[in-house]
């Protein structure tokens, strides 16, 4: 046999931006060997007629760090022709660690990601102690290809145990810690991360390690990644400040190595935000740094009723009445003066994460029957059909269905032309998954699928080229996975094969498959055919194989050799 696989007659759109064209992928040995009019036998032939042949997606920003340990699938990335993840984003890792160190961890890991702790509790193995140890327990047990950064908020525990959640460290802790960054890097990491969020707590209340960093501390780490020429620094700050990109312009400067901050969004609510942050970081670019912002394909979205919605805790009379007896709080609804004052309350200037637009709030769900004609209409064309104010309207249609009707909002990415300039900036890179993390509140394992199905297909924002770019090489290229995210002979035969006439991102929906019988969402897909992972077919029409093929994809300043005795 001259191929272990040959994917026949697609259309190779190859990761470059070039035109996609129609050729035969012939793979040998896990890699690509031949691309073009392929006449040689295969033990294993795929008909891509009509498909788009593509190299795996590369999703950069998850937290599958404890995930991976019990589903080597990362469930649901292959779904979406993911081929490779990185975990360890935010700070959060699970080393390195020392014995007892473990529930610091886990503390921060439970509240900042959302993750159910019986979960972890049950599905984590512990033994490992360093960053590379941690690596190698994934080692041969995957089936996507793995790689992570370090997380500031481990490497802090580590030296200071709980006083990292209490005090700036001593100089020697300083340098204590940037032996582990290093010992971490030479054991595989593909970088650091940290975490600035001032909204970013443990369970306990306390502040994420990462935030008690003093500047000696966070520049300290961040030079290891300099002076050892290798790797990212991958950010998060929390709600956006002008001086914010000041910061990451003088990291990337002083560093050399490519920055990642969140997050450029459009915002209903902030409508001009992601142009002064496009703007604003271009200078560095342009005077030969990088720092490149994360966006989504996807918005953030409040699903929400009169009963439990948090959507208008930023107005004082609004939250007062959320927090009351529903009784009490349907008789103040009903009441004009109230009703007034909620009005004046929406009515000011300040800014506000709700955008105050009725026109953005949905109806999603009725109580009653006779008002199954509202389902998918806006707020603002609901009032219109009954004769009324909005917020009259909205009052009232919940009252009428004993606060059971349910809305959707989101602040983010509802504008076309905006997003698509995001999405076109060659400042910004594509993906934000979050996967592993939330698992209760959403599933976007599919940023992918919808950027494919939504943004290309149905919007026209980008050509299939430049999303297939955006979703493959210059994630491999930033992250430094040498080997992948082209379609060349000699990379990796990482590939997703998908219909472009019908590929898309599905509903999110509750599976039963988190240790310790937790549940959470996953995310199924329409349109992606097979993903492929080193050569082999691990997932093909709706199933995956069970086989496992995935690597640990190590960054460039991994040595092989097992960490120091410490
Ligand atoms: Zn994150």
């Amino acid at each position: 046999m001259e191929f272990d696989l040959l994917v026949r007659g697609g259309t190779v759109v190859d990761g470059s931006g070039l035109p996609g064209y129609r050729a035969d992928v012939g793979v040998r040995d896990g890699e690509i060997v031949e691309i073009g009019r392929l006449r040689g036998s295969a033990a294993r032939t795929i008909d891509a007629d009509g498909l788009v042949v593509a190299p795996g997606f590369v999703d950069h920003h998850t937290h599958l760090d404890a995930q991976m340990l019990w589903d080597p699938y990362g469930t649901s990335e292959p779904q979406h022709g993911v081929t490779t993840v990185v975990m360890g984003n935010c700070g959060l890792t699970l080393a390195p660690v020392h014995p007892g160190g473990e529930d610091a961890i886990v503390q921060s890991f439970v509240r900042v990601e959302a993750m159910p702790r019986a979960a972890l509790a049950a599905g984590v193995p512990w033994g490992w102690r360093s960053y590379g140890e941690y690596l190698d327990r994934l080692e041969g047990r995957v089936g996507i290809n793995v790689g992570g950064l370090v997380g500031h908020i481990a490497v802090r525990h580590d030296v200071l145990g709980e006083e990292a959640v209490e005090r700036a460290a001593t100089p020697d802790e300083v340098a204590r810690m940037r032996q582990l960054v290093a010992e971490a890097l030479e054991g595989g990491a593909l970088g650091m991360s940290t975490n600035r969020n001032d909204r970013h707590f443990r369970e306990d209340g306390k502040p994420v390690s990462s935030r008690l960093a003093d500047d000696d501390e966070f520049f300290g780490l961040c030079d290891v990644l300099s002076e050892l020429n290798s790797g990212v620094i991958e950010t998060i700050r929390g709600l956006h400040q002008p001086d914010h990109i000041a910061w990451y312009d003088h990291l990337a400067r002083r560093t050399g190595r490519p920055i990642l901050w969140q997050i450029v969004l459009h915002r209903w609510a902030e409508p001009d935000l992601w142009r002064e942050q496009l703007e604003g970081i271009a200078p560095t670019f342009q005077a030969g740094y990088r720092a490149y912002g994360l966006t989504n394909t996807v918005p953030i979205v409040n699903r929400f009723n009169l009963r439990n919605g948090q959507v208008f805790d930023e107005f004082r009379t609004w939250k007062n009445l959320m927090f009351l007896p529903d009784v009490v709080r349907k008789q103040a609804f009903a009441d004009p003066e109230t009703r007034q004052k909620l009005r004046a309350e929406m009515e000011t200037p300040e800014r506000t994460v709700f955008h105050r637009r009725w026109d953005l709030v949905r109806i999603i769900k009725v109580a009653r029957p006779e008002n199954a004609g509202y389902v998918g209409k806006s707020v603002a064309e609901m009032a219109a059909s009954r004769g009324q104010d909005p917020l009259d309207a909205f009052l009232d249609l919940s009252l009428e269905e004993d606060l059971e009707t349910m809305f959707w909002s989101s602040n983010s990415n509802g504008d076309p032309e905006a997003v698509g300039e995001i999405l076109r900036s060659p400042y910004t890179l594509v993906g934000q998954s979050d996967a592993g993390a939330h698992v209760q509140f959403d599933a976007a394992f599919g940023y992918g699928t919808t950027l494919l199905g939504e943004w290309v297909r149905e919007r026209g924002v980008l050509s299939l080229e430049q999303a297939i770019h955006k979703l493959t090489f210059q994630v491999a290229s930033i992250y430094g996975l040498e080997d992948r995210g082209l379609l060349r002979p000699g990379y990796a035969a990482d590939l997703a094969i998908f219909d472009p006439q019908t590929v898309a991102a599905g509903e999110p929906e509750w599976a039963e498959d988190y240790p310790a019988n937790t549940r959470r969402l996953v995310q199924p897909s329409v349109g992606m055919h097979y993903t492929v992972v080193n050569g082999q077919v691990i997932y093909a029409d709706g199933a995956l194989s069970g086989d496992l093929p995935g690597h640990v994809l190590r960054g460039s300043a991994y040595t092989g050799q097992p960490a120091l005795a410490r």
